[in-house]
């Protein structure tokens, strides 16, 4: 049989660098061929062979309602006919940031934008414009998007700031960026006693999803709060995976259950909001937002923000995301999905942990859950590498590479889940 995959793979390498528009479509980690996708529905696609796949992508985290939600395509089919784009406002953007603003108590206003990227950074140069600093932390692990000054890897010591991890970033542009090690209080509390009043912002990811899944711990939340407002800098929190995704009212609503008055300065959002669109948005108090352009110093701007087809496409996702019993039911799914996995491993004898949080969840070949991106990097990754493969055999889709989470849609059935807990045991008896 001819493999249609690996044929539109290589005529993709001709023209696209490395086959793809983004590089972990690549497969480069587990090896193997992609699989091109011809069509999805619900809980599944099909590949360019026609092979049928349970999708726990779903395009990395924006299809909560799983693909083709009769009214999510209603609403895009409708808006596709009124206009693809305009340059001037619409009524519906305000009706998705209301939407947004309803579920997230700490944003006051948003600003609509096309990707995640954008949206991190757009929330950095806010960030550091309202405060008037320069330096930043992230934390080992964590991605915010590709903006130059957030693709930094640790630099030698609390006191040096800073390598880039990608080539074309120049060392001065991420000369302020200071890299932590994640729920390491004790370096957390070092860094502000020697930058404190240097910092704009300390941004994270509340639940890590590019390190898989790595939950901050309550302490260190809590310590990041205290430390940004003892100091004056901001804390924001990049929601663009965990955002309406873990919970209606995200990470955040999540952290304020078990810290009370807890909330963030500055929220990132992306995926969901756009329920596969390119739309993101950033957002926080008033008084903040205020000072991006028009009425504020901070310039921000996009041709295609708050476009109609993509807020058309949010809104509806939203809305759908928002009705009685809809949390309950996929998150007690993925909360099965995550036990009958640990259920087959320890069937199998094989060191397993997993966690979830609403329809998003991770698992690791270790034998307890990582707290730190060091941690996660002792993961088996051949093994890893087995399991993915043995899982795509029997037409389970997971991330291709074992540093990225997984996402559970209201479409994927209880007969999926048992299908890919089935597809899991067999592959757990061979590693
Ligand atoms: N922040 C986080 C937490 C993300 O997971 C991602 C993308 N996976 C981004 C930012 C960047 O978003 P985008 O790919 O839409 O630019």
């Amino acid at each position: 049989m001819t493999d249609r995959n690996q044929q539109l793979f290589d005529r993709a390498a001709q023209v696209i660098p490395g086959g793809v528009n983004s590089p972990v479509r690549a497969f480069r980690a587990v090896g193997g061929t992609p699989r091109f996708v011809q069509r999805a529905q619900g809980a599944y696609f099909w590949d360019a062979n026609g092979q049928k796949y349970i999708d726990y992508i779903g395009s990395w985290g924006p299809m909560i309602l799983g693909h083709g939600h009769p009214a999510v395509l209603e609403a895009v089919q409708k808006a596709a006919l009124d206009g693809f784009s305009f340059g001037a406002p619409t009524e519906r953007e305000i009706e998705l940031a209301e939407e947004i603003l309803k579920h997230v108590p700490s944003m006051e206003m948003v600003r609509l934008v096309s990707s995640g990227t954008e949206a991190g950074m757009s929330a950095l140069r806010l960030a550091r414009g309202a405060t008037g600093r320069s330096k930043i932390i992230k934390f080992e692990g964590c991605y915010h998007g590709h903006a130059d000054a957030l693709l930094v890897k640790a630099g030698s010591g609390l006191a040096t700031f800073g390598n880039p991890t990608s080539a074309g970033v120049p060392p001065e542009v991420v000369q302020h960026t200071l890299v932590l090690e994640y729920n390491n209080v004790e370096q957390l509390e070092e860094a502000f006693k020697l930058h404190g009043k240097e910092l704009a912002c300390v941004m994270i990811e509340p639940i890590a999803g590019n390190m898989n899944f790595v939950r901050a711990s309550v302490p260190f939340m809590k310590r990041c709060r205290e430390l940004c407002t003892e100091h004056g800098a901001l804390f924001v929190f990049d929601e663009v995976m965990t955002g309406f995704r873990v919970a209606l009212g995200s990470a955040q609503s999540v952290y304020a259950q078990l810290i009370p008055g807890f909330q963030p300065d500055l929220t990132v959002l992306g995926k969901v909001i756009g329920g596969g669109m390119p739309l993101a948005a950033f957002g926080g108090p008033r008084e903040i937002m205020r000072q991006l352009a028009p009425t504020g110093p901070v310039y921000q701007a996009g041709t295609l923000s708050g476009n109609p087809v993509a807020t058309a496409c949010g809104l509806a996702t939203l809305r759908e995301i928002a009705k009685p019993g809809f949390w309950d039911a996929l998150s007690s799914k993925t909360q099965s999905l995550v036990d009958g996995l640990k259920g087959a491993a320890a069937k199998a004898g094989v060191p397993f942990a997993a966690d979830c949080q609403g329809g998003m969840f991770g698992f690791f070949l270790l034998p307890e859950l990582p707290q730190n991106y060091a941690k996660v990097m002792t993961s088996d990754s051949p093994k890893f590498n087995k399991l993915f493969h043995g899982l795509l055999d029997r037409g389970v889709y997971i991330a291709p590479a074992l540093y990225e989470a997984g996402f559970v849609s209201a479409a994927h059935s209880e007969a999926d889940i048992a299908a890919t807990v089935q597809a899991a045991s067999e592959v757990f008896a061979t590693l």
